[in-house]
């Protein structure tokens, strides 16, 4: 892939690289990219979050204006290699930085977790989208653990008869009347997840497959107590070079950094 060598001699030698940040992935990446020599990371935000988990070194905030927008600060910031770093169900954050990469032709890679796989004694029933799940839940449910962030509550207010225990980072405007909030941010424990089943009596999770260990315990508590889960499946990602750790888009970076500075 296409490197402009101006952009990288622009900048005192540095290469400069744009973390789209917004998971526990992304900041330990933004940590770690920061401790090495001759890089310079700017951590972008979306902006949702009204007190984001701290990053190191430089930090942008909010939206860029689309994929034209984005196109338009990657080159007026002369940014050299783009990681993505956001959720699993950003997914149109990720489609503008694939055209935004390829319309400056700079190397661009999605850390993306995989996908949590069904094992042995889970009861997921799996649907496509938050709407869906909405649709899928049984007549039988009365205890629902709601834990699918705080973005996407509204469609569960036509559901009157449930009672909902509503786990997010931050409360939101969506008020659904018969539940319980709890405000509190992984990663989640087993013993805890466990606890937190028995107590509020739940008798059903929805979710969203984010994968990754920050929020597995539900999964696996819910299977030790044999609480069914309707599994949000993730959207469509677009097809473009993915790695599945912090270390390994560490390398990916570093393999395209070797001969530039040694
Ligand atoms: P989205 O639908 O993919 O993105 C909507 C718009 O938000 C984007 O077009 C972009 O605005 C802006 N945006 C998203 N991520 C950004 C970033 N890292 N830096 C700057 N602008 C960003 O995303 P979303 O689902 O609303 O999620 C918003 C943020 O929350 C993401 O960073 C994501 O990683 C995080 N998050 C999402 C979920 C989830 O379930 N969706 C769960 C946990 C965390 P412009 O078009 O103006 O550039």
């Amino acid at each position: 892939m296409f490197v402009n060598p101006d952009w990288i001699s622009d900048h005192a030698g540095m290469v400069r690289v744009l973390v789209l940040c917004g998971t526990g992935d992304a900041i330990e990446l933004v940590a770690k990219l920061s401790e090495i020599s001759d890089i310079e990371v700017i951590a972008s935000l979306a902006g949702r979050t009204r007190q984001p988990a701290s990053l190191t070194g430089t930090v942008r905030i909010g939206g860029f204006g689309g994929a034209d927008g984005l196109t338009t600060y990657l080159q007026t910031q002369k940014i050299d290699y783009l990681i993505d770093a956001t959720h699993p169900f950003a997914i149109q954050m990720s489609d503008h930085a694939v055209a935004a990469t390829k319309a400056v032709g700079i190397p661009s890679v999605m850390l993306v977790r995989p996908a949590w796989e069904k094992v042995s004694g889970d009861r997921w029933i799996e649907v496509e989208s938050v709407e869906a799940a909405v649709q899928a839940i049984p007549v039988t449910a009365k205890r629902i653990f709601l834990t699918i962030g705080r973005q996407q509550l509204a469609p569960f207010t036509t559901l009157k008869e449930p009672w909902f225990l509503i786990r997010s980072i931050e409360s939101s405007d969506v008020v659904i009347p018969n539940s319980k909030i709890l405000l509190d941010r992984g990663p989640f424990s087993l013993d805890r997840e466990r606890q937190l089943l028995r107590d509020d009596r739940i008798d059903l999770i929805v979710s969203k497959n984010s994968g990754g260990e920050a929020t597995y315990a539900k999964v696996v508590a819910a299977r030790e107590l044999d609480i069914p889960i309707v599994m949000v499946q993730r959207p469509v990602m677009p097809n473009v070079e993915q790695v599945e750790s912090v270390d390994r888009a560490i390398d990916w970076l570093q393999d395209r950094l070797k001969g530039k500075f040694n």
